[in-house]
């Protein structure tokens, strides 16, 4: 693995860097505050992002995206993750799985989300089906050549100003099939979700199907190959959680290392007490650590080497290390870094969701083992 970046690379870093200090930290007060974002703020985002050239940049350029490969896209993520979710969602990342729709789907899904003119998200979640998706219970079935889908999906972020979603339902007892369901569509309701403890402003929703009628043409991929497709397609969707999570824990650490240098008690700056300079040496030998799991599975992708353990060994590590180091700047900081006025009190209750989505740690775990375990025959 290189370990220098590209002029490409530092380019990506240093727009991505700068469009979040400059554009996305002023507005993050006010949307903890009130935990809505606008549609026109959204709109308005997704304009600057657009005229950039920076939309999309996960999609390959033959389908009008920024074509970056894994390592540049990771590193665009780690910067991205800076910001607070609910404003860098509306940087437009449509979900890689769509470049496996027919050519009459990428005309009316990939290509306009490419575009910035309809965005998607995506389910799988059920109330009784989280780690265990194979235990769906929400359901497609035959009916006068169509499909009714029945059942609920829960904790589906952003579907609140998605304008389709990308839904996997059981259309029998062990084939899982992907749907693509627009809002509107007859029998499909989008409800607000719960009130979570991280990322203000990003919705979680709950998805109704009740006797909801969908034609051939919206199944994406192949009737029963919904699981292979996501295996394909979805797998580095939990390097960006890592990449993520190395970004916000950067910018915890970056406060932190600052206030040590700042703040005086006793006569000198805090820094100067073992207790302080050994937290920020833990800190920084964990983010460095993080950095490198999740570039080094990220540059695997790109030699199309195998890294589904290197990319749960990323999401795992990444996301434990964020809740530590945001625990950490926080400490540092003392009182002040549970006020509002500071944004460690966020970032710490952020890093909490890290181990929880697209796959808890201890699924994480699970799946380092299993394959270290499966070529033993274990
Ligand atoms: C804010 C938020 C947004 C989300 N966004 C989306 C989204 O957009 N789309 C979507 O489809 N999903 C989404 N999710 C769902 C998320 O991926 C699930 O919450 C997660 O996979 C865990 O499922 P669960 O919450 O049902 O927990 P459960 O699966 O019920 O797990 C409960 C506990 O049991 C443990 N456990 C379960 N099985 C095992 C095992 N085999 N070995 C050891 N421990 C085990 C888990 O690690 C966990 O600690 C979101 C979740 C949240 C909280």
């Amino acid at each position: 693995m290189d370990f220098g970046l590209t002029h490409e690379q530092q380019m990506v870093v240093d727009t991505v860097r700068g469009f979040v200090e400059t554009e996305l930290y002023p507005l993050e007060p006010h949307i903890e505050r009130t935990g809505v974002v606008l549609p026109e703020l959204g709109a308005a985002i997704r304009r600057k992002v657009l005229d950039l050239g920076f939309y999309a940049p996960n999609i390959p350029t033959e389908f009008g995206g920024g074509g970056l490969d894994h390592l540049t896209f990771t590193l665009l993520e780690r910067e991205l993750g800076r910001a607070s979710m609910a404003l860098g969602v509306f940087w437009g990342r449509p979900s890689n799985i769509l470049c496996a729709a027919n050519e009459d789907q990428k005309a009316r899904y990939l290509y306009p989300a490419v575009r910035g003119e309809r965005m998607d998200a995506l389910a799988m979640t059920e109330p009784e089906a989280g780690s265990d998706l194979r235990g769906m219970k929400c359901t497609a079935r035959r009916a006068g050549g169509d499909w009714i889908l029945n059942g609920t999906k829960h904790f589906i972020s952003h579907a609140d100003i998605a304008d389709f979603l990308i839904v996997f339902v059981a259309t029998d007892t062990k084939r899982i099939t992907a749907f693509l369901v627009d809002r509107g569509t007859p029998g499909f309701e989008i409800r607000p979700g719960y009130r979570s403890v991280s990322h203000r402003g990003y919705q979680n929703c709950i998805l109704s199907f009740e006797d909801c009628r969908l034609p051939d043409a919206q199944i994406l991929g192949q009737e029963g190959q919904g699981f292979a497709m996501a295996n394909t397609w979805l797998h580095a969707t939990r390097l960006s959680v890592a990449a993520l999570c190395v970004g916000r824990a950067r910018r915890a650490f970056d406060l932190a290392l600052n206030y040590a240098a700042q703040r005086r008690q006793f006569g000198q700056a805090i820094g100067k007490f073992q207790g302080v300079s050994f937290q920020l040496a833990d800190m920084i030998t964990g983010i460095d650590a993080a950095d490198h799991l999740t570039l080094a599975a990220a540059w695997r992708l790109d030699q199309r080497l195998p890294a589904n353990r290197e990319i749960s060994q990323a999401k795992l590590f990444a996301s434990e290390m964020l809740s530590r180091v945001a625990d950490q700047a926080l400490q540092i900081h003392g009182g002040m870094g549970l006020m509002e006025d500071l944004p460690l009190e966020r970032l710490w209750r952020d890093a909490r969701v890290e181990r929880i989505w697209d796959g808890t740690s201890e699924i994480q775990r699970h799946i380092i083992s299993r394959e270290l375990l499966r070529p033993l025959g274990a």
